[in-house]
């Protein structure tokens, strides 16, 4: 495993780190100003970060044994297909659907995506990039519940 590789890996760490702070630093100052606890709202983080960080590391192992850490690191790195939310204003809203409002989250990219499956060079980024979609339109349907 190259240097490049980890250099990489903890860049995307430190830039998730840091949106992941914002989102949850949000979260529980709504959670204050409402001075009730919002155990849904954390119910469905827990499921949404699950199904981004945890779930791969299954779909690593279970798809790519020999170089399952590696396989892993590039399934985290897709989630940079997150930068798109920075060209929405605000960048994070907590009741809002990404999949059909950011651009890397629409429908034709997702078709993309799928499509892009269908090769092998590309599969492994592929197969993060349908994952993360799964995840946003789980947490998706989780906002039905959850949201007003
Ligand atoms: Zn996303």
């Amino acid at each position: 495993m190259s240097g490049t590789f980890f250099y990489n890996l903890t860049a995307y760490l430190y830039f998730t780190g840091f949106l992941q702070t914002i989102k949850i630093g949000k979260l529980i100052l709504q959670q204050v100003k409402l001075s009730s606890f919002k155990r849904e709202a954390l119910i469905q983080q827990v499921i949404h970060y699950g199904c981004h960080f945890i779930i791969p590391v299954f779909i690593a192992l279970l798809l790519y044994r020999q170089h399952w850490l590696k396989a892993y690191g590039i399934l985290l790195l897709t989630m940079f297909v997150d930068i798109d939310h920075l060209l929405a204003t605000p960048v994070y809203a907590d009741c809002r659907c990404s999949i059909g409002f950011h651009l890397l989250h629409s429908y034709p990219a997702i078709v993309v995506y799928i499509v892009l499956l269908f090769f092998k060079p590309v599969r492994l980024v592929a197969i993060g990039l349908v994952w993360h979609m799964a995840t946003d339109y789980i947490d998706c349907l989780l906002q039905a519940v959850y949201c007003n």
